[in-house]
């Protein structure tokens, strides 16, 4: 996926403005490179046609280009369909608060039961884990041996029976019922449950699910999914969604290959929050889910997301529209303005290396090329060696004033005076601007 997609806004590049015709392209590829990495169908169509939608209509930006700015289009978009912020847990008001896990057999719900465990644990917590899975053979003894792993107490049907073959007995509504009970009696305040899955969707295991949902009214329905299961993720979250219905996802098996189709698929199918990450078998391997982190890894293309932050900081609009009313009020462009300049100008110079890859940057670009970073530490030197008077006013600057500022920046009066001049000619290129109502822009460029 990622590679298609960096070809997609590869191709996007050196173009000038967008046109109709470009977007729909863009979108084709895209939709083709989401196809590929899975997600659904439906999921696939409505996403391409808000970008669409979006790109179509966006305000031409003065920070970003075209290529950049549908690059802002399609990850806005991602991270909102996935869920926008990471939400946490919710807890009950009075406790135990009860947590249940749902999905198929293998899904990772009993590894997930040990991580959250040890991460509540960890966070003042006193968990208790409940196995109500007694479909699986030696499913209890796997959920004791996690318990044990992250220092929390199981409640088991059959407490002190762990052989191998153990093939448990007995109601998992009830023993999801004695667990929240157990809970309460030795003051847990938090019960997560561990319940059975079936390799497919099965309407006995959705209908016991559902069951140990009725009866112990959970706080949290965690609905643990497989990154990897790929165009079934839809009907599997369906189904659950359903039969069961859950209040948030968990995403296991991220450290595989999965590039995130099934998280996009699931969060715009189902419109639940992916509240956590599974990233590996240990018990550690286990984060909040950031949609916008998400998002980077389905595009892939962190640098050109940091090109975009960068691009905005340097052209902070704020600043540049104060100086703009300041030139056109005739108030003048002092050397504090020349010095905001000069260090914009640095911000960008850190955008040197990724610049090769940046369409239409044009003349801008061949300052930043020729932009020595020195320069900037050397002006800023000079100009804090001023008193304010003599920022606002260099004309006063006689000789042995310039020779005091001199001496307090480490830089010969002859390089104040090159300062001075450069800053004169700036001012007038300001002026002149202020009048014929072009921008500010680079006026203080050196070179
Ligand atoms: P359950 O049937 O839903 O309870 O699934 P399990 O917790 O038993 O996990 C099934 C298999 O997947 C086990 O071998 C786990 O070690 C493995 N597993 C679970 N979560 C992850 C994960 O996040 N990453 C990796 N690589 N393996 C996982
Ligand atoms: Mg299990």
């Amino acid at each position: 996926l990622s590679d298609r997609l960096t070809s997609t806004f590869k191709n996007l590049r050196n173009k000038g403005r967008l046109s109709e015709a470009d977007i729909d392209a863009t979108v084709r590829q895209i939709r083709r490179a989401l196809l590929d990495a899975d997600v659904a169908v439906p999921v696939v169509r409505e996403f391409t046609g808000r970008v669409r939608e979006r790109a179509l209509s966006a305000e031409v930006s003065g920070a970003l280009n075209p290529a950049q700015q549908v690059v802002k289009i399609v990850n806005d978009e991602l991270i909102s369909i996935l869920g926008g912020s990471a939400r946490p847990l919710s807890f009950a008001k009075v406790p135990p608060t009860v947590i249940m896990l749902a999905g198929l057999q293998g899904a990772g719900k009993t590894t997930l039961a040990g991580k959250l465990a040890l991460h509540l644990r960890e966070q003042g917590h006193t968990p208790l884990l409940v196995a109500a899975d007694l479909q699986r053979p030696n499913a209890v003894t796997q959920l004791s041996v996690v318990g044990e792993r992250a220092g929390v107490p199981v409640y088991a049907p059959h407490p002190g029976v762990a052989s191998e073959l153990e093939v448990p007995t007995g109601d998992p509504v009830q023993v999801a019922i004695d667990g929240v009970a157990e809970a309460r009696a030795k003051v847990h305040d938090v019960v997560i449950i561990d319940t059975a899955g079936r390799l497919g969707v099965d309407g006995e295991l959705m209908a016991q699910a559902a069951d140990i949902r009725a009866a112990t009214n959970p706080d949290e329905v965690l609905f643990v999914i497989d990154a990897m299961i790929g165009q079934d993720a839809v009907t599997t979250a369906k189904a659950f969604l359903d039969g069961v219905d859950f209040t948030g996802v968990v995403l296991s098996k991220l450290d595989g290959d999965a590039r995130g189709g099934a998280a996009l698929s699931v969060a715009s199918v189902t419109g639940r929050p992916i509240m956590f990450a599974s990233t590996g078998e240990q018990l550690r391997d286990f984060e909040a889910f950031y949609p916008d982190r998400m998002a980077s890894r389905i595009l892939d293309m962190g640098d050109i997301l940091t090109l975009i932050e960068q691009a905005e900081k340097a052209f902070d609009a704020e600043q540049a529209a104060s100086m703009a009313k300041k030139i056109v009020s005739g108030d003048g462009f002092t050397l504090e303005d020349f010095l905001v300049q000069m260090q914009q100008l640095r911000k960008l110079g850190s955008m040197k290396k990724m610049l090769g890859m940046l369409p239409g940057m044009g003349q801008m670009r061949e300052a930043i090329d020729n932009f020595d970073e020195r320069e900037v530490d050397r002006v800023e030197a000079i100009v804090r060696s001023m008193t304010p008077m003599e920022r606002a006013n260099p004309k006063i600057l006689n000789g042995s004033r310039k020779a005091r500022v001199a001496r307090g920046s480490g830089v010969t009066p002859a390089e104040v005076n090159q300062l001075l001049v450069r800053f004169e000619s700036a001012q007038k290129m300001m002026k002149h601007m202020g009048k014929t109502g072009g921008l500010p822009g680079m006026g203080g460029m050196p070179g």
